[in-house]
């Protein structure tokens, strides 16, 4: 059941999460990063390192249908896209994305 990024990482990208995967799982674009399902082992260290709650697990979206959206666009776009294995300078927008969310 891996890890997914879902939209409050679109406008900020952190990238704290991808220095702790262990198994570089990260894939990004312009505006976010999403996690290869095929290479997710499920550990967890990076949703605890999201400062603005991005990363959720897969199995929450049996109660959350917006979740089930990200799972599969997570699937889709991440192996196609750069792997991001290193902490890169937030997005200009990521500060007011993240007091916009309440962080
Ligand atoms: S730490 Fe959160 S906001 Fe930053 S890149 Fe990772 S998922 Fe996106
Ligand atoms: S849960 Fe673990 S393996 Fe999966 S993306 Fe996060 S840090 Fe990487």
């Amino acid at each position: 059941m891996p890890y997914v990024v879902t939209e409050n990482c679109q406008q900020c990208r952190f990238t704290d999460c991808v220095t702790v995967c262990p198994v570089d799982a990260f894939h990004g674009d312009a505006e976010m990063v999403y996690i290869d399902p095929d290479a997710c082992i499920d550990c967890g260290a990076c949703e605890p390192q999201c400062p603005v709650k991005a990363i959720k697990e897969d199995r929450e979206a049996e109660k959350n249908p917006s979740l089930a959206s990200w799972v599969a666009i997570n699937r889709d776009k991440a192996p196609g896209l750069p792997l991001i294995t290193k902490k890169a300078a937030p997005l200009p927008t990521a500060e007011a994305k993240k007091k916009t969310l309440g962080y």
